[in-house]
């Protein structure tokens, strides 16, 4: 099958094996998959990943046939139109048991940890890490459910922080695809967050959603924001966060990047700001956004480009004035 595989490099095979469903898993036919920051910082050397790269998908379940099908009935997902949660965790650990399926340490994680992804014709995830794609949501919309519950997943930890209500100052840094879904995402729960980012034109994505923005450059706001979500990709992400978080206020950290620089932590110390990672979130609320019209993603697609056309996607997906582009398998 054809599928983009990262191994010390990046390279576009048209006869990747086929992958074979392991017990509880369901194999599915990829429709659309998202070329994402994270899938450029693996290329890098971020979490030293062999294999097919991607996490971002909407694809269709294939019916369970020949060897691997030892179930008779007809599974209820079949044919259906599905999305998938990206961590495969053991269920019997500790954390699993707690509940933190999400931080087994034994999980393998699509297209990021020990598991083939999703830039390629056919994947496999666990039948109960699927979740079918609302009629209403299109493939270029279900393909956002991913990064959309990364995004939804910010309110959920202030939420049970206890930290952020309708008054709260929020900002966002960072104007790429993940920034401005957790603005709206943000939106959408009741705060009113100010994003904060360097392209006039993506910061445009948000504000036609009714998302307050301005460009870094403008902003004077020195210890003034209860909240600050960095998402900006970028090593100096952290440091702006703290410049702009007031003591004892609370910076969420969501980026991820393959080369992180020294920084001074003292000021987390001396103004007592709460550093709260963020990474995957729950796939109810950002399929309910979609399927709601709650949030817009559309604006976020910079291109779809078929499989055949690999190479230009990459390239496009490196460009400054990227969002997301898509690879067609359809
Ligand atoms: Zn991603
Ligand atoms: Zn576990």
């Amino acid at each position: 099958m054809k599928a983009v595989v990262s191994d010390r490099g990046l390279t576009f095979a048209e006869d990747y094996p086929m992958p074979v469903p392991e017990p509880g898993e369901a194999l599915v036919r990829v429709l659309l998959a998202g070329i994402c920051r994270t899938d450029l910082e693996i290329v890098r050397g971020y979490k030293g990943f062999a294999g097919v790269l991607g996490h971002e998908f909407v694809g269709v379940v294939e019916p369970a046939r020949g060897a691997a099908s030892r179930v008779p009935a007809r599974r209820p997902l079949d044919g259906r139109r599905v999305v998938g949660e990206i961590n495969l965790a053991c269920g019997r650990c500790d954390y699993c048991l707690r509940g933190m399926r999400n931080h087994c340490p034994r999980r393998r994680v699509l297209g990021i940890l020990g598991k083939d992804g999703a830039l390629a014709e056919y994947l496999t995830l666990p039948v109960e890490n699927l979740h079918e794609v609302p009629d209403e949501v299109s493939d270029e919309e279900a393909v956002f459910t991913e990064p959309l519950a990364a995004a939804y997943r910010v309110p959920e930890q202030l939420s049970l922080q206890k930290t952020a209500g309708p008054g709260t100052k929020a900002a966002v840094l960072g104007d790429g695809k993940l920034g401005i879904l957790a603005a709206l995402a943000l939106k959408e729960r009741g705060l009113n967050p100010l994003l904060v980012g360097k392209h006039e034109e993506k910061l445009g994505i948000a504000r036609a959603q009714g998302v307050r923005v301005s460009l870094l450059d403008a902003v004077r706001a020195e210890r003034f924001f209860d909240v600050v979500v960095e998402a900006t990709g970028s090593p100096r992400g952290l440091e702006v966060a703290l410049f702009l978080i007031r003591p004892q206020g609370t910076v969420v950290l969501k980026s991820t990047v393959a080369r992180p620089e020294a920084l001074d932590l003292s000021p987390v110390v001396v103004d007592e700001v709460t550093v709260l990672g963020s990474r995957c979130g729950p796939f109810g609320p950002a399929l309910t956004a979609l399927a709601r019209r709650l949030v817009n993603v559309r604006p976020l697609i910079t291109d779809i480009l078929p499989f055949g056309r690999i190479r230009e996607a990459f390239q496009k997906a490196e460009g400054r004035d990227a969002l997301t582009v898509l690879v067609d398998f359809r």
